[in-house]
């Protein structure tokens, strides 16, 4: 996986494109915390957990069915306080961020692949390309060499681009809507 970090950036930067203007702000923190939230399946390992499993790491947590269902409970939160405008950009934006973590973990050389199809196929993907170095699980192996390689390859593959998105959103997007949250 790259580091939860990077998962945190890369959904922040989808927030900034499709989050609703309106309620920018608080999407934006949710997304992060979706973005990041398909590693909870790590809790497994301790609990005896296989990582191939269906509940393994890289398993259910990791499909396009956790993604909506986590996208749908978010929209549902916010059902009496949005628009339908905005709870179809809330859905779509949370489903992003969330399935984002997935696809760039297919996008890592190491590991299992991501069971983006579970429960219905326990098949795991990577991508043909893998540029993402996988990130260790200890927080001591990124004093070591390979740590800072992942750290680099990180940043050139995820930091900036997510960056760049960010600032362009920015400039780009909600210009002429007043903030409302
Ligand atoms: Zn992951």
């Amino acid at each position: 996986m790259p580091t939860i970090l990077t998962h945190a950036i890369a959904g922040a930067a989808i927030a900034q494109v499709l989050a609703p203007c309106s309620r920018r702000h608080e999407v934006t923190w949710i997304a992060v915390v979706c973005a990041m939230l398909p590693d909870a399946d790590s809790i497994g390992f301790r609990l005896g957990v296989h990582y191939g499993d269906l509940l393994g790491h890289r398993g259910l947590t990791h499909s396009f069915l956790f993604a909506g269902v986590v996208a749908v409970g978010v929209a549902a939160g916010l059902w009496n306080k949005a628009k339908a405008g905005e709870l179809l950009q809330t859905l779509v934006c949370i489903f992003m961020a969330t399935i984002s973590h997935a696809l760039l973990d297919a996008c890592t050389n190491g590991g299992m692949g991501v069971a983006l199809l579970a429960p219905f196929n326990k098949t795991r993907y990577f991508f043909p390309f893998t540029p993402i170095k996988v990130s260790p699980l200890s927080a001591e192996a990124f004093l070591t060499q390979r740590g800072v390689s992942v750290l680099a390859s990180e940043m050139a593959w995820v930091w900036c681009p997510s960056i760049a998105v960010m600032v362009t959103a920015r400039w780009v997007r909600c210009r002429q809507t007043p903030e409302l949250t």
